[in-house]
Parts: structure tokens; sequence; C-alpha cells
């Protein structure tokens, strides 16, 4: 059975992207667009280009044309603080980080606490917005550009709601509830919701361009409905692929299933401790088989997780990929060496971490637009 379906708050299945495309109605990011990116900025591409980790794109094209013709672009991404950030939550931040740097350009990480205290039964508002300082301290320790980075939390940044009015006015129940799915029993805070959400993408009155989990783009869908009508752009997206949990290659990682995600707070020995136990991997039966047979980089998660993101040179990935199917490396050692990469970036990332809470006043974005 190969069913799969991609929605905001769901991913099941082993996710067809190609289909996805279709679907959705996204458009490949290709060749020629990431050969431009390339060139524009005068660098090599990072992993999470090259390997195709963002493989969709609404209007890139466009944006790159902007920032080619001297209008510019900026960056809107988010954070829904619910819990603890894993590992799966941060890479596309990292890709962020890159086209920041190398566009030179705004980017502003909306932090929702409002929305994950209306949409989560269990959690209070006082949960949210500790988790929102949490999640905060993560982002800040990817390295965004301080003079160039305004995260803002909605509890705190009240000028959005004047923000999101003229766009609670452009949508109306039915157009929500196709993206959101909303029920009789749906609060109506959670209905609302939607117009806080695509306010950040009038923040400049430049195109607006969000790095997110292709999941994500029904919202942006609507978003794209009414902002001309508002003398705003159409925002434009880059679509990333999910990063597996540790117990397969189907779905996402998800915080709801805490054995099979590294959050980036995990002490890194019991990190390294849940890799071994937990992690699939397309191993054979036995050590004797594996040697003969080779075994199934395709099938494993632990081979995906060093593609996307724990293995950045492009030769040692396909060197591991053949040396797994000749059967001359065998799953205990590659786990071994996987759990190593992912320790040593739970350390920096740790350090870098607590650094940042030194930095939080300086990220945060509470005043005038
Ligand atoms: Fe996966 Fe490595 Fe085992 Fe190959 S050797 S199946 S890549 S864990």
């Amino acid at each position: 059975d190969d069913a799969f379906k991609v929605t905001p708050w769901d991913v099941e299945g082993m996710v067809d992207y190609a289909k996805l495309i279709e679907e959705f109605g996204t458009s490949p990011l290709t060749d020629e667009l990431l050969e431009k990116t390339a060139r524009l900025t005068t660098s090599e591409l990072p992993i999470y280009f090259r390997r195709r980790f963002f493989f969709s794109h609404r209007d890139y094209d466009k944006v790159l044309e902007d920032y080619e013709n001297g209008k510019g672009f900026f960056l809107y991404t988010g954070r829904g603080p619910s819990g603890p950030m894993h590992i799966g939550h941060i890479i596309p931040f990292f890709a962020t980080k890159w086209l920041q740097e190398k566009f030179g350009v705004n980017l502003y990480v909306q932090i929702t606490d409002d929305e994950k205290f209306l949409f989560k039964e269990r959690l209070t508002f006082d949960d949210t917005k500790r988790w929102a300082y949490d999640n905060i301290l993560d982002i800040i320790a990817v390295g965004f550009d301080p003079d160039k980075t305004f995260i803002f939390q909605d509890s705190e940044f009240t000028k959005i709601y004047e923000m999101a009015i003229p766009i609670a006015k452009k949508i109306n129940y039915s157009m929500a509830k196709a993206v959101f799915g909303f029920t009789e029993q749906s609060k109506i805070g959670m209905i609302f919701y939607p117009a806080i959400q695509a306010a950040p993408t009038f923040f400049e009155r430049k195109r607006c361009l969000i790095p997110a989990a292709i999941d994500q783009d029904p919202y942006w869908r609507l978003q794209r409905d009414f902002a001309e009508s508002l003398g705003y752009y159409k925002t434009a997206a880059i679509h990333s692929k999910f990063v597996p949990g540790l117990m397969g290659l189907e779905g996402k990682m998800s915080a709801s299933k805490p054995e099979t995600a590294v959050y980036l707070t995990d002490d890194p020995e019991e990190a390294g401790k849940k890799i071994w136990k937990y992690a699939l991997t397309g191993g054979r039966a036995t050590a004797k088989e594996q040697r003969e047979k080779g075994g199934e980089p395709e099938k494993c998660v632990v081979f995906k997780w060093f593609e996307i993101f724990f293995e950045p040179d492009d030769k040692k990935l396909m060197e591991r990929y053949h040396a797994c199917k000749s059967g001359e490396l065998l799953c205990g050692q590659c786990k071994r060496e996987l759990i190593e990469r992912v320790q040593a970036f739970l350390k920096e990332h740790q350090k870098k971490r607590k650094e940042a809470e030194k930095k939080v006043e300086k990220f945060k974005y509470t005043g005038e637009l």
C-alpha cells in the first residue's frame, strides 16, 4: 500500500514528493533555479539544496528576479512552541540561515504561542509562553544575524493584531475551513488564527519568501488568494521534505513519539543510546548475510540522516552508500559513526544555546514596524 497523507497537522505514510507537487500545484525546484541561486550568491549550494531536501517552490523564480533587479525580498518562518524542538525542526532553520547570510536579507520568525495554546487542548497559555522562550534559544543558536533577524512572539507583539484585521476581512469561513479542517467544535480563536499567521507576509513591501516543510503550504495558499487585493505580493515559498523519525522512513519525526526523535536538549549520551536502540537500518538479518548481499541504504534511516544533515561531504556520502551496498560496511559501525556526528552536533548546539540566553533581548522584536 503506497497511500500517504499530508496536511498541515498530519503526515502519514511513505510520501511521494513528485505526486505532492502535482497535488498541491507547486513547482519543482529545478536545476536552473538552483544554479541561478548559486550564481547570484556566488556560493556553493548547501546540502539542503544540492540534495533536494528542498524540492518544491512557489514563485521562487520571481524572488530571484526581484533580487537581481535590486527590489530585494525578505524571509519569514516560524515555530509553534508546543514542546522541545528536535532535529527535524531545526534543519529548515539552517537552510534559512544560509539564505539570509548569502542574500543579506531580513528574516522574521513568528513564535505562535497563541496558536499552540488555542490548538492544543492540553497546553496552558503559560506552557506555550515558556516553550516560546525555550524554542527561541534553539533558533538563536543556529547563528542568525542579530541585526537582520526579528523574532517575535504573537502574545507580546500586539501590533500584529492591527495587521491581521484587514486580512481577517478577506478570509471567509469556508476558505479557512478548507485549509484547516475546522469543525463545529473548533474554538473561535482557531478560526481567526489564519489572519494572524498571514500578517508577517506583509511586514515589508517586498516579496516574502517562506522556507518551510511542504505540509505548511496550504496556509500560504490562502494568503496567495487575497494578498494582491490588499496591495501586497503573493508570498513565495520553498518547500522541504520531512526529516524521518528514528523508527522508519514513513511520516515525519514527531514530538508526540519521543523515542523516535532526537531533541536539541537531549543529553548527548542519552541521544546516542536512543539512536543505537531505535534507529531503523537497511541491514540484513545477520552480519554474514549482510557481507554477502550488502545493506539497503535506500530503506535506512541512518543513511537518510547522513544524507539530510550529518554528512556534508558528497563524496563521503557516496562512499558510505557503496560501502553499505557492497557489504563492506556493517550497521553497527555505521550507526556508531552517526551517533558521533549527532553527539558532536548536540554538544555544539547546546553550547550556543547557553550563549543565546544573553542574546534573547537583542533578537526579540516587539516594537513598531
Ligand atoms: Fe544503513 Fe549504514 Fe546499515 Fe547501510 S550499513 S543499512 S547505511 S546503517
